[in-house]
């Protein structure tokens, strides 16, 4: 591995923090992903970007800063194609390390998510990499605590905020497509940069390329027993946050390949009960649910949420588009009709869509898994159980933040529900 102590220099990382941020991650990664039976040969690349988390991706949007922007952003509604059309870079912010709390928490209440502590932490720290790199943060007012968040955030970062509409009804729709609209002249004037509609196009099949693989990739979990575990599709999933998106739709289907196959040759049938988790986004290196599930005896077979089948469900349409207008229209559409986010009031798609992926994955119980204090996700899983509860599929709700303090008593419980099913 190269050493990245000069670039990290070069971008104001504080390198002795971050040394300490660095030396928690392999011992967690061993555990989840390296102590275990492994038969995926593709699966070598995502382990090996992740091994090299602040490395060589990073070292890649430097050098692609010569080219065009690189932008950060939190959240799922932020669309990636217009990033790409102006020659940008998009980068999830992952903010899922516990290393990063305390910093957050010197700056806003302990009671907010770990999400939220953990992505103002990061900043503040100086220790990630590609909080440095980027030339701008688009924020979303999705959750009352990002809409607070972004605020503090502004002075240490330059940002854009795209305001969310909380209904998904016509005047919801057209607020959206307003919001689309101005993120796509802001960033054409701040980086002087023009989107045509053949630029926008290409974006487009980039991006739906890129959820049709992921979409390939979990259509084979639908199969009994799974060719891949939960734990490692969610590392696939993560890394498409960040990853170079044509490089990564690739890899993505070269896995997806290997896993028909062995799906298509695989004679052995297991009886492990199959598990959908729902509930708030799972960002790197926040692996702690599935693993305790999986060394449960269970395997994860789906997620409902934003670092599962939320990120990838339906492509942007491209047919009748003759006019960039037609693209963003449709990119506005995409977002806001089919990702059913908790932010959102009321959010039933999001009842039906579960019920749905329960029966298309073969689900025998739901882990409604939430961040501590992700108050929209908490409160929703109330409507997410009654609905299970109606058509007969064991829920439990759990509640966790990034600490592994919880483990034990995380385990007792997920050990007893999967034991009951
Ligand atoms: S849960 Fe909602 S706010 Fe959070 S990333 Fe997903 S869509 Fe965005
Ligand atoms: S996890 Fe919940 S509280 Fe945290 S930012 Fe996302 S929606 Fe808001």
């Amino acid at each position: 591995m190269m050493d990245n102590t000069k670039m990290h220099k070069s971008l104001g990382i504080d390198l002795k923090a971050h040394d300490t941020l660095i030396r928690a991650l392999p011992e967690l990664f061993k555990e989840c992903f390296l102590n275990k039976e492994q038969d995926l040969k593709s699966l070598s690349y995502f382990y090996s970007v992740v091994a090299d988390i602040h490395g060589t991706r990073v070292k890649e949007l430097i050098e692609h800063k010569n080219k065009g922007p690189v932008i950060g952003s939190f959240c799922i509604y932020v669309p990636e194609e217009i990033i790409l059309a102006i020659g940008g870079q998009l980068v999830g912010l992952c903010a899922g390390a516990d290393f990063w709390v305390p910093y957050g928490e010197q700056i806003v209440p302990k009671n907010l998510c770990p999400l939220i502590k953990a992505g103002i932490g990061a900043k503040f720290s100086k220790t990630c990499p590609y909080f440095q790199v980027i030339d701008l943060l688009i924020g979303e007012n999705t959750c009352d605590g990002k809409k607070k968040a972004w605020e503090i955030l502004s002075d240490m970062v330059e940002m854009y905020i795209m305001d969310m509409p909380n209904k998904k009804s016509n005047s919801g729709l057209k607020l959206w497509q307003e919001e689309v609209k101005s993120l796509c002249n802001f960033l054409e004037k701040k980086f002087s940069k023009p989107i045509s509609f053949d630029s926008l196009l290409k974006a487009v099949q980039k991006v739906n390329a890129k959820r049709s693989a992921l979409n390939r990739l979990y259509e084979t979990r639908k199969n009994s027993p799974t060719p891949i575990s939960g734990i490692d599709t969610l590392l696939v999933t993560q890394i498409g946050f960040y990853d170079d998106t044509e490089r990564y739709t690739k890899m993505v289907e070269t896995l997806a390949k290997e896993c028909e196959e062995k799906a298509l040759s695989n004679s052995k049938s297991n009886d492990k009960k199959r598990i959908l988790v729902t509930g708030s986004p799972m960002v790197v290196p926040n692996w702690k649910v599935h693993h305790v599930i999986e060394t449960s005896g269970a395997d994860v077979v789906v997620e409902e949420n934003c670092t599962g089948t939320r990120y990838f469900k339906d492509n942007v349409s491209i047919e009748n588009s003759l006019a960039k207008e037609d693209l963003l229209k449709n990119i506005s559409d995409r977002y806001i009709r089919n990702i059913n986010c908790a932010c959102f009031s009321p959010n039933t798609d999001r009842e039906e869509e579960i019920l749905k992926i329960c029966k298309d994955y073969k689900v025998d119980g739901i882990v409604y898994a939430s961040l501590s204090f992700c108050t929209t996700y908490m409160i929703e899983a109330e409507k997410i159980r009654k609905v299970a509860k109606k058509n007969n599929i064991p829920m439990i709700t759990v509640e966790s933040d990034y600490s592994f303090s919880d483990l034990g008593q995380l385990r007792t419980r997920i050990e007893a529900f999967i034991e009951n099913l």
